[in-house]
């Protein structure tokens, strides 16, 4: 999906981490919108979303100056305690448009030079390779999140057409591992999978966090559920699939291969 693209100079970057984000003291958004407009996703229905009077997809702002912001707010933070900080919350910090414009990376190299206690980069694109030798500076201040829902490319363009392939993001995990940068596989949330998956993962990663609809959308199912979301498993007649408890078949095969400590489940498999 190719969205309309707005510059804006935002007063503030670090937003106070509040809800699902309580173990987190900030979260850090480099971009609002999200051009991968995965239908699943529980920003739709927030109010950045519902009042904007586009389609969830359709427009992203684009943070400039942000760099500069966040290097007096860091400084700023870390005066009153720690700082914990997940990037992001309402977008994925490598937006397409991030290789021109190198918002997410020129952060990643503030943090570089006044590291936060610990950074949570969470994103499901492969373009966060190009930022490892950003990352390596932070060592272990930092983990990198890829979302990986499934191991089935078929099922992931069904749910999300837009993100980047299944095999790109696991390539970027296995450049990650190599690079020694720190990294999970986050399966959140939980998509039809096939036996293999855990195999797959196991090469790559020593944590794994599984989520689902269920447990992760902040309302036990109830946005995931206004956003037609059973629909989509009923075209291609996988309804055992949703279900509060599919979740658990996707555990039960990853424990047969990762041990328990190396397995997080919903808040746990997104702590610091
Ligand atoms: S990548 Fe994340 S923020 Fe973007 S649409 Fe998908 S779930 Fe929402």
């Amino acid at each position: 999906m190719k969205p309309e693209y707005t510059s804006k100079t935002p007063k503030t970057i670090l937003t106070k981490g509040n809800g699902f984000l309580s173990g987190y003291s900030y979260s850090l958004n480099p971009y609002a919108g999200c051009s991968f407009a995965c239908s699943y996703c529980y920003v739709r229905q927030m109010p950045i979303a519902v009042f904007r009077g586009a389609d969830w997809g359709a427009w992203v702002d684009i943070k400039k100056d942000a760099a500069p912001l966040l290097q007096k707010e860091l400084k700023r933070a870390k005066a009153k305690g720690p700082v914990t900080i997940f990037m992001s919350s309402s977008t994925d910090p490598y937006q397409p448009v991030e290789h021109k414009e190198r918002i997410t990376r020129s952060l990643l190299e503030t943090m570089a030079d006044d590291p936060p206690d610990f950074l949570f980069l969470q994103t499901r694109s492969p373009l966060v390779r190009r930022d490892i030798d950003v990352l390596q500076h932070l060592g272990s201040k930092v983990r990198v999140s890829m979302t990986i829902e499934t191991d089935l490319d078929h099922i992931r363009k069904h749910f999300s057409p837009y993100a980047p392939p299944i095999a790109a993001r696991l390539k970027t995990l296995e450049l990650l591992r190599d690079a020694q940068v720190p990294a999970q596989a986050t399966i959140a949330p939980v998509l039809p999978s096939s036996e293999q998956f855990p195999h797959i993962l196991k090469p790559l990663v020593n944590r794994v966090c599984v989520d689902d609809f269920f447990m992760g959308d902040g309302s036990g199912g109830k946005r995931t559920r206004r956003l037609g979301i059973q629909a989509l498993y009923t075209e291609i007649g996988m309804e055992e699939w949703y279900h509060p408890s599919a979740w658990r078949k996707v555990y039960d095969r990853m424990r047969q291969v990762f041990p328990e400590e190396q397995l997080g489940v919903n808040l746990e498999g997104f702590s610091p």
